[in-house]
């Protein structure tokens, strides 16, 4: 029997299904919003371990256009802070403050590797250039955000002017499509100067987005608190306009024609519309299709085979630490938000050809074989380095520090290992390394300071969140993609082939990331609020 019916029940918790629950929930919808783990928010979560507030995904937020105007629209106050960013590259430290630390962060290159002079220039007249592309893109608050029937200044005085402009920058946009390795390659000959410059993006990110990171550092902003606060502020919001939260509940069956979900208790939930916000993979291989017209069937087998046959993006190994030092250590050094990459070397084959032939041929390897890749791996590495305290230094013991040191790593590796049975020797080893690499670096402090320490690895994050392959940020980038990726037309990301099921969050569209996560929850609410109503009005 089933539970109950709803409006709209909206699977996963992360922040695109909270946007899309609260966003039908305010108008007065029956929904319910169904989360696998005890608490909502995915990706974008802290948690307190021995008096340390850490963030367990992503590290600060970028607004892009999007996350004010949806909190502003929803009626949410949320306490942020701006979150600073330093860049480093082994003694050379930057601190970003505006568009003027483009200058320093050419200077700094060109210290790094002054016969590249003429390379570095070429680089940032790019970055420049894309970053007044990004100025147009995020220019005006994202009218999906706002009530376009009423606003008419904003109509009238933003949204029209900017129109052409808009329109000009994705054909720009689209011609910057290209791997940002391959890019570099054309006007960079230095393979390590290529590397510094690219080798913390995802593989093959295109080139418009890798490049478009220095206006994304000036927007980073942080929730009072960490960033599980903007989750919450949603669910809060959820739960005060009358929507139901079912957490530790996973689904493990959609049975499409008769619109009915099925949990892990075997218990029934009836929709008139379903928003999957989680892994797309696991959509489509838990979806029953018999009953469905031929014709949306084939459709639905189709798109299934175009998921299943890709995979998810690169994942992160991320490594928490308490440590007996007080902040003000760390703040002489670099803000709380900092990327930093030990050697001018850059990984170079390291994380491509070496690793792809270690993964290929994996049986051949002896362990001790696989721990010299991975000394080269983390000496050489960039690393996202996270120090919530800077930000809000209430989220420390006093005269203490919270650190999160990450950096991207690969989930075959993980999965390799553990299915060779030393996969906590190798983490243990992962952790010894990338801790040594950062003391000898840039937080000599480090030493024998630690009072805690503990990682989370590929492997966990799929755990946690049900994520293919791990990934962070949706779909690996290829020539084709599962999904769409142009921005002209992402309102059709969020429809699937049945009707009544609409898609959101990272794997919806890509690139993808906190801010098109919640765009494409609130496509996907709008699209069951009107398929509802025009259905109500019949
Ligand atoms: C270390 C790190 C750094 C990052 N940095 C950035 C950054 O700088 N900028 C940026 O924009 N993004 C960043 N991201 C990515 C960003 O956090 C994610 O892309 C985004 O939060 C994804 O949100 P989502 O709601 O689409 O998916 P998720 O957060 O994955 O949410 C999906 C939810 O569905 C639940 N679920 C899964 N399967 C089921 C099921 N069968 N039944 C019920 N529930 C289910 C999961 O438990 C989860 O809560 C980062 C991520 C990480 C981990």
């Amino acid at each position: 029997m089933p539970e109950s019916k709803y409006d709209t029940i909206i699977v996963g918790g992360g922040i695109a299904g909270l946007t899309s629950a609260a966003y039908l929930s305010a108008p007065g919808q029956k929904v319910l919003l169904i989360e696998k783990n005890r608490e909502c928010g995915g990706l974008v979560n802290s948690f307190i371990r021995d008096g340390f507030h850490f963030d367990a995904g992503v590290r600060a937020l970028e607004d892009a256009g999007i996350i004010f105007p949806m909190l502003k629209d929803l009626g949410i106050n949320l306490d942020v802070i701006k979150s600073k960013v330093s860049l480093g590259i082994e003694n050379e430290i930057l601190h970003v403050e505006d568009l003027s630390s483009l200058l320093k962060y050419r200077e700094l290159l060109i210290k790094l590797y002054p016969e590249c002079k003429g390379e570095i220039d070429e680089v940032l007249k790019v970055i420049r250039k894309i970053m007044k592309h990004m100025d147009v893109l995020y220019g005006i608050e994202n009218p999906v955000f706002k009530d376009l029937k009423r606003d008419r200044t904003f109509v009238l005085k933003k949204l029209l002017p900017w129109l052409p402009r808009f329109i000009f920058t994705v054909g720009k946009i689209n011609n910057m499509n290209m791997p940002v390795e391959e890019y570099l390659t054309t006007i960079v000959k230095n393979t390590s100067l290529r590397d510094i410059i690219s080798q913390h993006f995802f593989k093959n990110t295109p080139t418009f987005f890798a490049l478009s990171y220095f206006s994304l550092y000036l927007d980073y902003f942080y929730p009072k608190g960490g960033v599980g606060k903007l989750p919450e502020a949603l669910k809060n919001k959820i739960l005060e306009c009358g929507g139901e939260i079912k957490t530790e509940t996973k689904i493990i069956e959609v049975i499409a024609d008769k619109c009915l979900l099925k949990d892990q208790n075997n218990i029934s939930y009836k929709y008139d519309n379903l928003i999957w916000a989680a892994d797309l993979k696991t959509l489509y291989k838990i979806t029953e299709t018999e009953g469905l017209l031929p014709k949306i069937k084939t459709l639905f087998e189709e798109s299934k085979s175009k998921m299943l046959k890709n995979r998810g993006g690169d994942s992160v190994f991320s490594l928490f630490l308490g440590v007996d030092e007080p902040l003000e250590s760390f703040r002489k050094i670099a803000n709380g938000h900092f990327f930093y990459t030990p050697s001018k070397i850059g990984l170079g084959e390291t994380h491509r050809g070496e690793l792809n032939y270690l993964l290929a041929n994996f049986e051949k390897f002896e362990k001790v074989q696989i721990l010299t890749w991975l000394d080269k791996f983390t000496g050489l590495n960039t690393y996202e380095i996270s120090i919530p305290g800077l930000k809000d230094p209430e989220l420390v013991p006093p005269g203490k520090t919270g650190i999160i040191i990450s950096s991207l790593a690969e989930y075959d590796l993980f999965n390799l290992i553990q299915k060779a049975g030393w996969l906590d020797e190798f983490i243990s080893e992962l952790e010894n390394r990338v801790l040594s690499v950062i003391s000898d670096s840039v937080y000599p402090m480090l030493k024998d300071k630690i009072i805690s320490r503990f990682s989370f690895t590929p492997l966990s994050i799929e755990n946690r969140v049900g994520s293919s392959e791990g990934a962070i940020t949706g779909w690996a980038f290829q020539k084709s993609m599962p999904v769409i990726n142009k921005i002209q037309i992402s309102d059709r990301s969020v429809l699937t082939p049945v009707p009544s099921i609409y898609q959101a969050g990272q794997w919806a569209y890509s690139p993808a990331g906190v801010p098109m996560s919640i765009l494409t929850g609130k496509l996907a609410a709008d699209k069951a609020l009107k398929q509802i109503r025009k259905f109500k009005n019949r």
